[in-house]
């Protein structure tokens, strides 16, 4: 199957460059170049077992040119990273299986020789590279030379980083990229028409984020959930496929009303995707209280193939995987973290 997987294709896709990705008892073929995935699955693909996680999140440096109250990196972390380091590390995570590296940070754009970096990665691998920014230090000379190099720029919308003028020079360049969007309460009186500004403005991938985090401000209490989701399904219905709407994986099943493409029972943190820190440490995701320091990319492997089936929450107000992501009625956070932080 793994060899022969062409013949399940039709003929127009027989051609792309795809690879592999075993799942258990399934099959992902994926093409880097257009982002392509299709999922195989049947009597063929039942002896198949996952070998390596798809995706490897990877904070590139603690540095930002921004200090946003919510965001989530440890400020005391350090910036182990070299450029030598990393591309050594990605591409043997390359040939682990692994299809795909979603950089973040800090703020990857301050990374030394970054665009030397994408090239590079881009000709020594098969990674599909991908990396969130703020967006201020991108150029159209930048966006211009990585052109085809990269898989997806996720852009952060901050109050604080004049994101429209960044999507209009996104949108000028012809990239591909997608905007993250963390939906608080604060959000919803105008969710609906920033969408649309943003719509508008040329975006057609949006990523909704949920607030992770002990600050019972940001997080939904019950009824926003109902108004979000109608939100959401609003959109999906009049979009008609004009863009793409994204949830990310912490709402779990607090938006059931919302069409999925995927049925999914668990978020696959420590599974399909591992975050590695700035400072050299494994996390099943970024918003984890297990971090493990390593060294070489063999120590991610036995991290990923001891842990992979534990489905461990993280001692954070938000986890899907509590009981009502550890929120009280009113948005406050349960202990049940408090006790889970110190397992
Ligand atoms: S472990 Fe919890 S916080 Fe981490 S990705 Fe899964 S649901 Fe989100």
């Amino acid at each position: 199957m793994l060899n022969d997987y062409r013949k399940y294709l039709p003929s127009e896709l027989r051609g792309l460059n795809w690879q592999t990705h075993p799942l258990d008892g399934a099959l992902i073929l994926f093409d880097r170049n257009t982002g392509l995935n299709i999922k195989l699955k049947g009597e063929e693909t039942t002896h198949l077992e996952r070998n390596a996680p798809r995706t490897l999140l990877i904070a590139v440096t603690n540095i930002c040119n921004l200090q946003c109250p919510f965001c989530y990196r440890d400020l005391e972390s350090a910036s182990d990273w070299t450029y030598a380091s990393l591309l050594e590390f990605c591409q043997a995570a390359s040939e682990w299986g692994v299809l795909e590296v979603a950089f973040g940070g800090g703020e990857p754009m301050l990374f030394p020789n970054w665009e030397r970096f994408i090239h590079e990665l881009y000709e020594t691998s098969n990674l599909a590279i991908n990396f969130t920014t703020n967006g201020l230090k991108l150029t159209s000379n930048f966006l211009r030379s990585i052109e085809g190099k990269y898989g997806n720029i996720r852009l952060s919308l901050y109050e604080t980083n004049h994101y429209e003028t960044t999507i209009a020079l996104l949108v000028e360049s012809g990239a591909r990229f997608g905007v993250n969007w963390l939906i608080t309460p604060d959000e919803l009186p105008h969710i609906e028409s920033k969408f649309l500004k943003l719509l508008s403005l040329g975006v057609r991938d949006f990523l909704l984020l949920s607030y992770k985090g002990s600050d019972p401000a940001l997080h939904f209490q019950r009824q926003h959930y109902a108004e979000f989701a109608a939100f959401v399904q609003r959109m999906f219905r009049s979009l008609n496929g004009v863009a793409q709407i994204k949830l990310d994986v912490c709402w779990g099943d607090m938006l059931p009303e919302v069409p999925r493409l995927f049925e999914a029972t668990d978020c696959s943190a420590g599974d399909a995707f591992l975050s590695i820190t700035s400072d050299k440490r494994i996390k099943p995701c970024s918003f984890h209280h297990w971090a493990v320091p390593f060294e070489t990319l063999d120590d991610v492997r036995r991290y990923w193939q001891q842990k992979r089936g534990l489905h461990q929450a993280a001692a954070i107000g938000g986890c899907a995987r509590l009981p009502d992501r550890a929120l009280t009625l009113n948005g406050g956070v349960s202990d049940e973290i408090i006790h889970l932080a110190s397992v």
